[in-house]
């Protein structure tokens, strides 16, 4: 069987992290079958369309480096792939089903639906439609028709028995076909709902695995249903375990980010977010949480899919996004840096930044980034004329302004003439001068760290000075000096 795999996301929104895994599953399955990755954008519910949403979906997938053999921009043998182009075939389909009799017209009103269900919620009943149009004669039919009622095609459920299908992680699945009402198929307006839709596409385009999230699972037995009554052998189902905040609480919003744009923004590395959602659901072993992308699609046989919830744990994520960070190499971080600095930088910096002196402080923080949107706070100082201080971190706890202004003003002559301004000698001479002033090494480099950072914790001092260069560093001193005369005054 050739696998083809289709992630059919519906352009409503920001592309959740919860979607997106689906998305990354059905893609690392194609990929370790050899198989076909389809996308397919389910924009039916005109109702719910945010503009742009589709292109954020395709480039959140594209960020994470997910390709598409078949799709709404790189086309394919099946296409269209935006479902509102593919209108004709779910019509074809509902006219099928009208024919045969699996399906019916139904022409009641909104305010006739409003008034079922209120009646149903007072006497506390489950809402469904109550078949009103379910029998109506050749003649009543033709009555509205003629008065111009525009109907909604419903299934026409089976009222006793039972529906069976079998799901690849959760077995058999068997829903009384009494606790299923007559769905719409087909809305007035001749849009299909989600459900028509889906079925159809996923048979005409020949999916052979349908993998998506478990909040679909209860919409399977109606598929199921449509598959029988349209004559369709139906997919492979896989429900992928829900993912859970840390308190194990369905992820939304109160969990932080949800939208995979924001992750990009955040600074995530596209590496570290494929292999932080792969294991949302999947794992090789007990232990091992590293994977490369050639890893992933090579260990990603679905016997290894989970069967119970996967909890988003953000600290993990940190921790691997670091980890990923410091495999990246130093001219690699310092490129994918320079968007963050442009973007994040107070607006006094100018633009372009200085690439060659990016690359000299990226070696400063490589090890302590855990995003890269971390950046600016980390090394403003490095591209800011002037620093703000804060006089009081200049001054430690056994640290008065006279004495720091005194380690200040001693340590300015002796930098003036350094030769040659680098790491090594700067702090060979500057431990030197701890000496003569008789200061111990923490507070004396406490008050230079604040001087030429602005900052208590800030990247190692040497280097940090040697970067800055000497003209910066001595200004920073001169201002620390200025700002400490200020207080003791
Ligand atoms: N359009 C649905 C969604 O937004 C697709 C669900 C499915 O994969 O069947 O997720």
């Amino acid at each position: 069987m050739t696998v083809r795999v289709r992630y059919a996301p519906s352009p409503t929104g920001e592309p959740h992290v919860g979607n997106i895994r689906a998305a990354l599953f059905n893609w690392l399955y194609a990929r370790h079958r050899g198989g076909r990755f389809i996308v397919r954008i389910e924009d039916t519910d005109q109702a719910r369309l945010v503009p742009g949403a589709t292109e954020a979906i395709l480039n959140g997938l594209r960020w994470l480096g997910l390709d598409w053999d078949e799709g709404p921009d790189v086309g394919g043998p099946y296409a269209p792939y935006i479902q509102s182009q593919r209108l004709s075939r779910y019509q074809e389909a509902a006219d099928r089903l009208l024919a045969e009799g699996h399906a019916y017209r139904c022409y009641c009103s909104p305010e006739r639906l409003e008034q079922v269900r209120a009646e149903q919620a007072r006497r506390k009943e489950p809402p469904r439609y109550d078949r009103h149009c379910r029998d109506l004669t050749d003649a009543q039919r033709a009555d509205y028709a003629e008065r111009g009622v525009a109907p909604v095609v419903r299934l026409r459920t089976p009222l006793e028995g039972q529906t069976a299908f079998h799901d690849y992680l959760r077995g058999n699945i068997v829903v009384d076909n009494s606790t299923l009402d007559d769905f719409v198929l087909l809305k007035s307006d001749g849009f299909p709902t989600y459900h028509l839709a889906n079925v159809v596409d996923d048979h005409l385009m020949d999916i052979s695995h349908v993998m998506r999230g478990d909040e679909w699972l209860p919409s399977t037995p109606r598929h199921v249903l449509l598959y029988e009554a349209l004559g369709f052998a139906p997919p492979v189902f896989v429900h992928l375990p829900l993912i859970l905040g840390t308190d194990r609480t369905k992820l939304s919003k109160r969990h932080g980010a949800t939208s995979i744009t924001e992750y990009r923004e955040r600074g995530y590395l596209a590496e570290a977010m494929m292999n932080f959602l792969a294991l949302l659901g999947w794992a090789y072993d007990e232990k091992t949480e590293l994977f490369t992308r050639a890893e992933l699609i090579r260990y990603f046989p679905l016997e290894r899919l989970g069967k119970t919830p996967a909890v988003f744990n953000p600290e993990k994520l940190d921790w691997m996004n670091g980890v990923y960070i410091r495999r990246l190499a130093a001219d690699d971080l310092a490129a994918r840096l320079v968007p963050f600095l442009e973007r994040d930088l107070p607006p006094q910096v100018p633009r372009p930044l200085d690439a060659t002196y990016v690359a000299a402080i990226v070696p400063l923080i490589h090890d302590r980034l855990k995003r890269l949107g971390e950046v600016a706070e980390l090394t403003d100082f490095f591209f800011l004329e002037e620093l703000a201080y804060e006089t009081r971190l200049l001054l430690g706890k056994d640290l008065t302004a006279d004495l720091a202004g005194r380690a200040l003003e001693t340590t300015l002559p002796a930098l003036e003439g350094l030769e040659p301004w680098d790491a090594p000698t700067l702090e060979r001479v500057i431990r030197g001068l701890a000496e003569d002033l008789g200061m111990k090494t923490g507070p004396y480099f406490g008050v230079l760290r604040v001087a030429v950072t602005g900052k208590t914790a800030a990247p190692p001092l040497f280097q940090t000075m040697a970067v800055l260069g000497r003209a910066r560093t001595l200004k920073r001193l001169h201002d620390a000096r200025a700002a400490l005369l200020n207080v003791a005054v």
